[in-house]
């Protein structure tokens, strides 16, 4: 159950980008894990189809970045869904770029940096975190077409998606893929820390209790590994007829 507080904080959520009392229209879920190309394909999948795109990592990680500046414990269940319940996490769009805010600050940088990937799938795996960010995400897509990545939108957040898509590629590449994005970032990391950020994360994702990895067993496998992303976007805009 989500409480009062939490209640008024997602409806505040939902006026930042949706109509209110529609119910939803045309989802696209996009799942898999990173590296395999969501983000970059997702958003110009929305971009084409003029669909609001829904980045739902960055949820979960802007609750991580709050956790770690207070130096919270990770798996402290009980302390982090706390802190979630006090939390106002917006994701807001202008001239096409995701802006995530943490209770007002403008955190969309800060939440890409390797030290809250490293954090991010403890916090996720909580099963009351995920309850509250199950409520968020559909309130987000409340009324709009949209096309939202993550790791369960198929399976759990939208079952009943029209179109699903579950995106992968060989480990080898996704490592070099993040590593690549992390360096035109000027982060200051080496190809071992993100091979090994990955697997922590590929395996703690795909093994928690609630709402693990996987995909859906009605969606598209779409493996992207010798595939440009116009390409991959092509290839899933052609399934979609709006
Ligand atoms: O997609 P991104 O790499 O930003 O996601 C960061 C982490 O957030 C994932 O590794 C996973 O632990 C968590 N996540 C999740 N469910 C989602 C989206 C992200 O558990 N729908």
């Amino acid at each position: 159950m989500v409480n009062n507080k939490s209640r008024s904080r997602i409806k505040s959520l939902r006026g930042t980008q949706n109509k209110e009392n529609q119910s939803p229209k045309i989802i696209v879920a996009i799942d898999g894990p990173a590296g395999a190309g969501k983000s970059t394909v997702a958003k110009l999948v929305a971009k084409k189809l003029g669909f609001f795109y829904i980045d739902t990592g960055a949820l979960y990680r802007a609750l991580t970045l709050k956790a770690k500046r207070r130096k919270l414990n990770l798996n402290d269940e009980k302390l982090i869904i706390g802190l979630l319940k006090n939390t106002r996490i917006e994701l807001a769009y202008k001239n096409n770029k995701l802006k995530v805010s943490l209770d007002k600050e403008d955190i969309t940088q800060e939440i890409r940096k390797p030290y809250i990937s490293y954090g991010v799938s403890d916090v996720a795996k909580i099963k009351g975190v995920r309850q509250i960010m199950t409520e968020i995400q559909r309130n987000l897509a409340q009324g709009n077409n949209c096309v939202l990545e993550g790791r369960d939108i198929g399976t759990i957040i939208f079952p009943n998606a029209k179109y699903k898509f579950y995106l992968d590629a060989d480990f080898k590449e996704r490592v070099l893929r993040r590593f690549k994005e992390l360096k035109e970032n000027n982060e200051n990391i080496d190809l071992q820390a993100v091979e090994k950020d990955l697997a922590t994360r590929d395996n703690i994702d795909s093994t928690r209790k609630i709402a693990p990895l996987k995909k859906a067993k009605d969606a598209i496998r779409v493996d992207t590994t010798n595939l440009s992303i116009n390409e991959v976007v092509d290839k899933i805009t052609s399934w979609i007829k709006p």
